[in-house]
């Protein structure tokens, strides 16, 4: 509560705050986790907690007036709709260049996500994190975070009969065809659950249009795995709908923490301070950064280093969807969930999830979210004159990664004799370019912070979530970030304790 001191504190409830949260409770440390989302546990009046990909309400979107989806527009037309200001599961963050999706709410980014846990290639682990000790990483951390994270694979024989993963087989079908290697991808679903959902005797989620504004059943975000064992051991408490926007240095040591609470249509209901011993930026890769430019460039935390807001990356994100011939019909069932890719790095650059477009009917669509190995990187600073955190990225950055992506699709439709869509993004466009659903980078690893994450200038600031990886991992972000947060919590708890 107001006013109170406490030995820890986490900023955030995503994959690096829940890391951090359960490993510090084991060791006996009290933990206060701030979230600035809420905590979603209640079914709404049609008695789901989360609405569908193709009908979006208020609870889709955090403080919008109206949705923005990633796949804007259908046959050309745009498709997005009105809804009422809410405390929503997903932001959609708009930057001058790029706009940035990230989860609100208990959890973190775990509520909205695909759930593909993707462990990169350990060839390529020296270009993600090169200070970090690889050997390590694969041998004790990747593993402990695909447990923790409950990751499993798809039974490859139930593939082959499914009828929501037809989009999947023909994408398959195709990557083949022009030789392309062609790879299943584990995830954190439920894949009992999904074979149940299938044989509809359970209710459904992923195979009802459920996914990037939230999933009611069978996907393990962190609510089911790390927070349920943290707060089981009775050391951990979370304050949902609490945005932090200062850490100061206290008088007395330690940090003030000072924090607003809203209410669901965001408005400011009262400030709290609390002042902690340690504190574990945990807000995500933007979350972090633009507490931490903030606080730097507004002289509360002017020991910070100049690498503060510096490397930051869009994994290389850019989508694209084909048209499929007549014959080959992605079906009208799909599950949101990918469950494989093209892996096309080390030729060209780009490793491509198959990804679902479900809206009911069918649409003779693939669609692809392609991860690339861009090399832009992108800065954050203060604006004094609109007191905002601004981002340096360039829409026209992208053309890198569409020249990446092209060495696969390209390939594809002369091969099959197809064409891209056109109508998906805008009218008469082929990329969806302005968007990243992997922020990383901001506060990278061996440079803003030591290698294990403390900020240098402060002893007992750390950060521990995607900020601390400079831009790209290859693949899907998220085993990474928990893997990496591993890492470093054992580190800390061994010791800073
Ligand atoms: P987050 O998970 O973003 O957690 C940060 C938390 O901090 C949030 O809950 C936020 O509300 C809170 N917060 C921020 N600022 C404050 C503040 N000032 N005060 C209090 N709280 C604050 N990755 C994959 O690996 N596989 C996928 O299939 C995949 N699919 C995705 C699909 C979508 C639609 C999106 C948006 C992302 C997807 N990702 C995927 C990315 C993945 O979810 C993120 O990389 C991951 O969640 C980042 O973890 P994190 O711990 O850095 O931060």
């Amino acid at each position: 509560g107001d006013g109170a001191t406490v030995p820890a504190l986490v900023i955030g409830t995503g994959y690096g705050g829940a890391v951090a949260a359960l490993r510090l409770a084991q060791a006996g440390t009290n933990v206060e986790m701030v979230e600035m989302g809420m905590s979603w546990d209640t079914p709404g009046s049609d008695g789901k907690i989360f609405p569908k990909v193709t009908s979006p309400d208020q609870r889709a979107y955090w403080l919008r007036t109206k949705s923005k989806a990633p796949v804007s527009n259908f046959f050309g037309f745009p498709i997005d709709s009105s809804i009422a200001k809410y405390t929503g599961v997903l932001d959609a963050e708009e930057f001058a260049g790029i706009t940035v999706y990230q989860g609100r709410g208990i959890g973190g980014g775990s509520l909205v996500n695909g759930g593909m846990a993707v462990t990169p290639k350990q060839s390529r682990f020296s270009s993600i994190l090169p200070s970090v000790d690889a050997a390590e990483m694969y041998s004790t951390y990747y593993p402990r975070a695909n447990a923790a994270l409950g990751v499993g694979n798809i039974d490859p024989a139930w593939f082959e009969t499914a009828s929501c993963y037809q989009y999947a087989r023909v994408g398959r079908k195709h990557a083949a065809r022009s030789g392309f290697p062609w790879t299943f991808v584990p995830t954190t679903y439920d894949w009992d659950y999904m074979k149940a959902e299938q044989a509809n005797t359970v209710p459904r989620s992923a195979l009802d249009a459920q996914v990037m504004y939230g999933n009611d059943y069978g996907k393990k975000s962190l609510v089911k795995t790390y927070l349920a064992s943290a707060l089981a051991t009775g050391r951990v408490n979370v304050s949902p709908l609490h945005r932090v926007t200062s850490v100061a240095p206290a008088p007395a040591g330690g940090y003030t923490v000072t924090m607003e609470q809203l209410n669901t249509v965001g408005t400011v209901v009262a400030t709290k301070t609390v002042t902690a011993a340690k504190v574990f930026f945990a807000a995500g890769s933007v979350g972090t950064s633009k507490l931490l430019v903030k606080l730097k460039s507004t002289g509360v935390l002017p020991g910070l280093n100049g690498e503060v807001g510096k490397g930051w990356g869009d994994n290389g994100n850019v989508m694209c969807g084909r048209a499929n011939h007549m014959w080959d019909p992605t079906g009208k069932l799909q599950s949101t969930i990918p469950c494989s890719g093209i892996d096309n790095w080390d030729a060209g650059g780009a490793f491509a999830e198959v990804a679902p477009l479900p809206t009911g009917i069918e649409t003779y669509a693939s669609l692809y979210l392609s991860i690339t190995n861009t090399t832009r990187r992108a800065e954050f600073s203060w604006n004094p004159a609109t007191q905002k955190v601004d981002l340096s990225w360039q829409t026209a950055w992208k053309q890198d990664s569409i020249t990446m992506a092209k060495t696969i699709f390209d390939k594809i439709n002369s091969k099959e004799g197809t064409i891209y869509r056109t109508d998906l993004f805008g009218a008469y466009k082929v990329w969806q370019d302005g968007l990243t659903y992997h922020p990383l980078g901001g506060a990278v690893i061996n440079k803003a912070t030591d290698n294990y994450g403390r900020l240098h200038g402060y002893q007992g600031l750390y950060v521990i979530d995607g900020s601390l990886i400079p831009g790209n991992t290859t693949v899907n972000p998220f085993v990474t970030i928990t893997a990496l947060a591993e890492r470093n919590i054992e580190k800390i708890i061994a010791t800073d304790l």
